[in-house]
């Protein structure tokens, strides 16, 4: 018999570990190992655990459509899961344990535990390469090194990859007499142990999911590269959530992209790029396991001297900090697990050199909130925020949080939506309500910061670390 075990890619379409099970011909039988311990010391969002919960409903009917049962089983951490696959490999004599790779350090480390425990038992483990649109360690520059500047790191893949359609999954055909005894996902009554927060707003259908890759495509993609910094426009994909969790791989997306043809217009290359800043982040944790132990990508930023104020870590989370486009954001983010990638780039902008807070502290609030929280894109993107990154924003450019608010919401329209004490502000004093005259009529706190004062401050806070 052979194992699927589903881990950050709960779908069957495009699946490589899924096809490559089915293409053995022997019966197949599926796995999923809900790890809540594990997934604490994680920070995962329960916004983030329920649309995994929600969406194993939907893997189970996707799955069972094919002749496959889903074994459902729950146990605290990694080593626990360990412990249970080779068990379950045991009971079943299976022959073959198939997978999808994981890049992050403690998921590397379990794979190598069961490859070593398997191993002794002779069952294979067979892993595959699924996250990205390219094999992490495959785009390497003339050297022989990995690319630490994303441009020259998106023409080389670019140069050495083709798009491939998607092909259809077949059934599995062996699966005739197969007994299993095991709890399998049955519904949404089904034990989970971790917290779930409302995810509604995601559906988790596969068609459901399809559909949403194809209107973006088909409805707004054209105008990506103009609009996508605008939070008040519905002008990105929103499929952040989907690629997180394995629901939609990124090579469904570029399918998507070159079938319309759009990959030929200036917004569809531009997606096509954001698509390559996951591969990027990715291909860096893969080459530097440092990161996921949360240290800084560049040598001179463990001398940056943070500051750890917990009022002001509060204020931020809170979205209390007095900048209304800071402010607004963070309650999107607390309201639906999600933000506009223009607005994580402002509040991690303001967290690090308005506030002078770690990224880290940033980096996993963050994590604990977003639906999509990934930890190679959050990693990569509080670091570039922090200038401490790879082929990060350099230090001295700072993001002002009041031309940013003009600029990208003129008419305060992202603003008024998250914060209603605003309504009345004119858009003359939307992104600096202080400066109006009627300020003290309405409720909403005078900025917690000088911009202007705190950026003097970044500017030497960054030097001194770099000189040290
Ligand atoms: C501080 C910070 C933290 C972030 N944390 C995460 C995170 O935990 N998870 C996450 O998926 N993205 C993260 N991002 C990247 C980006 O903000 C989101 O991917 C994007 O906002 C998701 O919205 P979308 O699906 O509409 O994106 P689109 O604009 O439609 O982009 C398509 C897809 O490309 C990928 N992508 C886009 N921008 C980036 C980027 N800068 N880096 C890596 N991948 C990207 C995402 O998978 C996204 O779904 C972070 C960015 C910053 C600045």
């Amino acid at each position: 018999m052979e194992l699927v075990w589903f881990r950050r890619d709960l779908r069957v379409d495009d699946n490589p570990a899924l096809q490559a099970a089915i293409r053995s011909n022997q019966p197949v039988v599926a796995l999923f190992i809900a790890t809540p311990q594990q997934w604490q010391q994680h920070n995962m969002a329960p916004r983030q655990a329920d649309l995994i919960f929600r969406r194993l409903s939907e893997l189970q009917t996707d799955l069972s459509q094919l002749n496959i049962t889903l074994l459902y089983k729950e146990v605290d951490t990694f080593d626990d899961a360990v412990d249970e696959v080779v068990g379950l490999c045991q009971q079943y004599a299976v022959t073959t344990v198939h997978a999808n790779h994981e890049y992050e350090l403690n998921e590397v480390n379990r794979d190598e535990q069961l490859q070593q425990r398997l191993g002794d038992q002779k069952t294979e483990l067979q892993l595959y390469h699924d996250r990205c649109l390219t094999v992490p360690g495959s785009v390497l520059n003339k050297q022989g090194n990995y690319f630490k500047v994303f441009t020259p790191f998106k023409k080389a893949l670019l140069a050495q990859w083709q798009p491939r359609p998607i092909v259809k999954v077949e059934a599995c055909l062996a699966n005739g007499d197969i007994e299993i005894k095991e709890p399998q996902w049955l519904s949404t009554s089904s034990p989970f142990g971790y917290p779930r927060e409302d995810s509604q707003a995601w559906p988790v259908g596969t068609q459901a999911i399809r559909q949403r890759l194809r209107d973006f495509c088909q409805d707004t993609v054209e105008h990506y590269q103009q609009e996508r910094d605008f939070p008040a426009k519905p002008s990105t994909s929103q499929l952040s959530a989907y690629l997180a969790i394995g629901a939609l791989s990124p090579r469904q997306c570029v399918a998507r992209l070159y079938a319309n043809g759009d990959y030929l217009n200036e917004g569809g290359s531009t997606w096509l790029s954001e698509l390559i800043w996951r591969d990027f982040y990715q291909h860096l944790i893969f080459f530097e396991p440092k990161l996921c132990k949360h240290k800084d990508f560049v040598e001179w930023a463990p001398h940056i001297r943070w500051d750890y104020s917990d009022d002001r870590l509060i204020q931020w989370q809170e979205g209390r900090t007095g900048y209304p486009i800071v402010d607004a954001a963070m309650r999107q983010l607390n309201q639906t697990g999600w933000m506009h990638n223009r607005l994580r780039m402002v509040v991690a902008g303001f967290f690090t050199k308005d506030l002078h807070l770690d990224w880290r502290l940033g980096e996993r609030y963050f994590m604990s909130k977003l639906i999509d929280g990934d930890f190679a894109a959050n990693n990569g993107g509080w670091q570039w925020c922090a200038s401490t990154g790879c082929d990060g924003q350099p230090y001295f450019r700072i993001f002002n949080p009041i031309s940013q608010g003009e600029r990208f919401d003129a008419q305060g329209e992202f603003v008024r939506h998250w914060i209603p004490e605003l309504k009345a502000v004119p858009n003359k004093f939307i992104h600096a309500p202080w400066l109006w005259s009627e300020f003290d009529s309405i409720d909403y706190p005078p900025p917690i910061v000088d911009h202007k004062v705190e950026r003097e401050i970044t500017l030497a806070l960054y030097k001194e670390a770099k000189d040290f």
